[in-house]
């Protein structure tokens, strides 16, 4: 088998191997990117399987400045990324998220509402009759209040992350159907990969973009990360009574979180920590119906009568470790990145991932400082505080 040599190689082609790809062929499209994707359907991908959603109540400073300059470019994607003729055609509505809290999670909500205010974010705490009045068929009994963000929202994650790979490619990137089964090093540094067809990549830099498969792609370099795959499941719902308008992604103290989706249908899900670690995708429509739905119903009433139209199982790359994201060169091993863990929020981190990536390898002054999320600290066993907010 022969060897190609490239500047950079990626492993995996999701949003954050691609938005990564697009961002270094932007600042120089000299470079000779390979993106290796095992699976270019993306059927068991995170990025087509999410909820979608990208909000700015987070209650670290680096993660509402992230989904900032995610809103920026979200608002202009179909604009600055569509390629040729074909206009893309994103979907984004920012309907808004709507975290709702009790007594006892109201204080930290309290706090970070103020962080997000000090960052200009538009947020506001919205008391229980402020939120019926704006959301009729929501019961608050129990409840003390809720932060509303007007600007957060959900968009189409598959034509973004398509959007992201045709650019990524019309600059010059190019796109590797395999599986990347080792990663070449030699004295601390890497040297590319290999893949399953036994092709050699060669390069001096390799980013592990593998999301729910990041640990394993780390340990062919023979590092431990502390990310796990846990399933997470999603149900879409046909309520008999239809809300009269768009519901914004709304989430419980409890977790349960939904939203609308386009034909009056809803999405639901909830993390549990029963959620299994491993690679399975089955979902179950029990969960639905013994455990979520009481739930559901004893907030909105009116769904006590819905169907169950289907569901689905994605995986979060959780990261066991604090739940943040783990960015950066690994310090024992030269030229080997990381873009991993990003426990559930990693679609809407894509784009300021992939530019400040590309500025590391690149040797740029990074427009926002994402050092927070160095991979140093899993070796320091030093966690990122981020509170409660899923
Ligand atoms: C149910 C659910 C709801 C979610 N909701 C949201 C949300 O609302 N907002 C949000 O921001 N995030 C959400 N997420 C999380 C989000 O989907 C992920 O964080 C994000 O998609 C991660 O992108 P990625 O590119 O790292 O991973 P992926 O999209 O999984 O891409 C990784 C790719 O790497 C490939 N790969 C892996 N190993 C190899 C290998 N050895 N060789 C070659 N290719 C390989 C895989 O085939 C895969 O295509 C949700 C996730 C789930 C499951």
């Amino acid at each position: 088998m022969g060897k190609k040599l490239y500047d950079i190689v990626i492993v995996g082609g999701g949003i954050v191997g691609s938005s990564t790809a697009y961002n270094l062929m932007r600042a120089d499209n000299r470079l000779n990117v390979a993106v290796v994707e095992m699976d270019p359907s993306y059927t068991r991908a995170s990025t087509a399987l999410s909820m979608a959603n990208a909000r700015i109540q987070y209650s670290l400073k680096e993660n509402i400045q992230i989904s900032q300059y995610t809103f920026e470019v979200l608002n202009n994607f179909e604009e600055t990324m569509s390629v040729g003729e074909d206009r893309l055609n994103i979907a984004y509505r920012r309907e808004g998220n709507l975290f709702l809290f009790d007594e006892s999670s109201s204080p930290a909500a309290r706090e970070a509402l103020e962080l997000q205010k000090s960052l200009n974010c538009r947020i506001e705490w919205w008391t229980p009759d402020k939120i019926e009045q704006h959301y009729l068929l929501y019961d608050m009994s129990g409840l003390v209040g809720g932060t509303f963000g007007s600007q957060d929202g959900h968009f189409d994650a598959y034509t973004v992350l398509m959007g992201y790979k045709a650019k990524a490619r019309s600059l010059g990137a190019e796109y590797i159907h395999g599986e990347v089964v080792e990663l070449v090093s030699s004295e601390g540094h890497i040297a590319g990969v290999r893949l399953r067809s036994g092709e050699r990549l060669t390069s001096k830099f390799v980013i592990n973009c593998a999301g729910a498969w990041a640990a394993g792609v780390a340990l062919m370099a023979g590092v431990k990360l502390p990310v796990e795959p846990v399933k997470r499941q999603v149900f879409a719902l046909d309520p008999a009574v239809k809300p009269d308008g768009p519901l914004p992604l709304t989430v419980l103290p409890s977790g349960l979180y939904f939203r609308t989706e386009t034909g009056g249908q809803i999405l639901l899900g909830k993390s549990m920590d029963e959620d299994p670690v491993g690679f399975d995708f089955s979902w179950d429509d029990k969960r639905f119906t013994e455990i979520l739905w009481p739930e559901l119903a004893r907030f909105v009433p009116a769904f006590d009568t819905l169907k169950l139209l289907r569901g689905w199982a994605g995986l979060y790359a959780v990261n066991t470790l604090d739940g943040n994201a783990i960015l950066g060169e690994w310090p024992e091993i030269k030229g080997l990145y990381l873009a991993n863990g990003f426990s559930g929020h990693g679609l809407q981190q894509a784009p300021a991932v992939g530019r400040y990536l590309s500025e590391l390898i690149i040797g740029l002054q990074p427009v926002l400082d994402l050092s927070i999320f160095r991979p140093e600290r899993i070796l320091e066993n030093r966690p990122l505080n981020e509170g409660g907010l899923v």
